[in-house]
C-alpha cells in the first residue's frame, strides 16, 4: 500500500510531501489497507502488527532524503 500525502505546510514555510509504503516484513509484499487492518499478510500470513514501512519525503518536489523506520 503507498499512501500519498501531497504538500503540506510544516512549521512556517517548509512545504513538503511525504509517501508511505508500507510491505510485509517477511515476504515484502505491498499490503493494502484490508491486510494492514487484519493485522496479517493475505500471502505469507505474517502478522502485520509492526509492518515495514518506507517513508519518503520530498521537499519542493525534489526527493530530499529517505527513512526506513
Ligand atoms: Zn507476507
Amino acid at each position: 500500500m503507498i499512501i500519498e500525502e501531497q504538500a503540506k505546510i510544516i512549521g512556517a514555510v517548509t512545504e513538503v510531501a511525504t509517501k508511505v509504503e508500507i510491505y510485509c516484513p517477511n515476504c515484502g509484499r505491498d499490503v493494502d489497507e484490508t491486510e494492514l487492518s487484519a493485522k496479517k499478510c493475505n500471502d505469507c500470513g505474517t502478522d502485520l502488527s509492526q509492518p515495514e514501512q518506507h517513508v519518503a519525503v520530498a521537499v519542493t518536489s525534489v526527493p530530499a532524503f529517505a527513512i526506513t523506520f
